[in-house]
């Protein structure tokens, strides 16, 4: 594989999408150098692509020449106006039930209960919700491409499912009558709000 892409995380999920999904262009995918040292910088966005644009743009300064790209995603509910959103990975931490999204390694599960507490008695029918990720490409400081991709699903009432991460587990696609956790990750891929952006982002990159 001669062509690299830097992405700016650590989330062992995140990585596992984006290598699976650029294979098939034989691209591969490799953390920033360093990633875990680096301080991240302070995510104020309001929105997914604020905060795209400013983990690309920054992460790209440490890795010259390369091209970087950064993700922002989240789970929007529309019983809860839209929440978690930009919130998604410090959804309990929000609600004080962890100091930080990486306090400990049950981050996902802590916020899976808050999910689940907070639409306690909301019907099947009232519980739509999506996935959506923002990525964006930056090389030396410079933000070069964004692109956007969501996925429609439904809140679980409980759990279901041992694969992907996150709210996953809660995630329930109508159509294949399965949970995003109950997926392989190459199908998971091929219908995520991640998968998707990735897509409408490849072939506009100039490597
Ligand atoms: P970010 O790292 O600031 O983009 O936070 C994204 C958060 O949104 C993650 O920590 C998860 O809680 C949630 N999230 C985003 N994408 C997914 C996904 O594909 N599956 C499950 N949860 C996701």
């Amino acid at each position: 594989m001669a062509l690299r892409l830097f992405v700016a995380t650590t989330n062992a999920g995140k990585l596992a999408d984006f290598r699976e999904a650029a294979e098939e262009y034989q691209i591969a995918i490799d953390p920033v150098p360093g990633l875990r040292t680096i301080p991240a910088p302070h995510e104020h966005g309001e929105t997914f692509e604020q905060n795209a644009i400013t983990k690309a743009v920054y992460y790209s300064g440490f890795a010259p020449s390369e091209l970087v790209i950064a993700d922002d995603s989240g789970l929007e509910v529309d019983a809860l106006d839209g929440a978690p959103g930009v919130r998604s990975a410090r959804f309990a931490a929000d609600s004080g039930l962890t100091d930080s999204p990486d306090a400990n390694d049950n981050t996902d599960v802590w916020n899976n209960i808050v999910l689940l507490q907070k639409l306690d008695g909301v019907p099947m029918t009232r519980r739509t919700a999506r996935y959506r990720c923002v990525l964006a490409a930056a090389r030396d400081g410079e933000v070069i491409l964004t692109s956007e991709g969501t996925v429609e699903g439904l809140i679980l009432e409980a759990p279901h499912g041992t694969g992907g991460f996150g709210y996953d587990p809660l995630f329930y696609l109508p159509d294949l009558d399965q949970t995003m956790a109950d997926l392989d990750i190459n199908v998971k891929f091929a219908i995520s709000h991640r998968g998707l952006a990735f897509a409408d982002l490849l072939p506009r990159l100039t490597f």
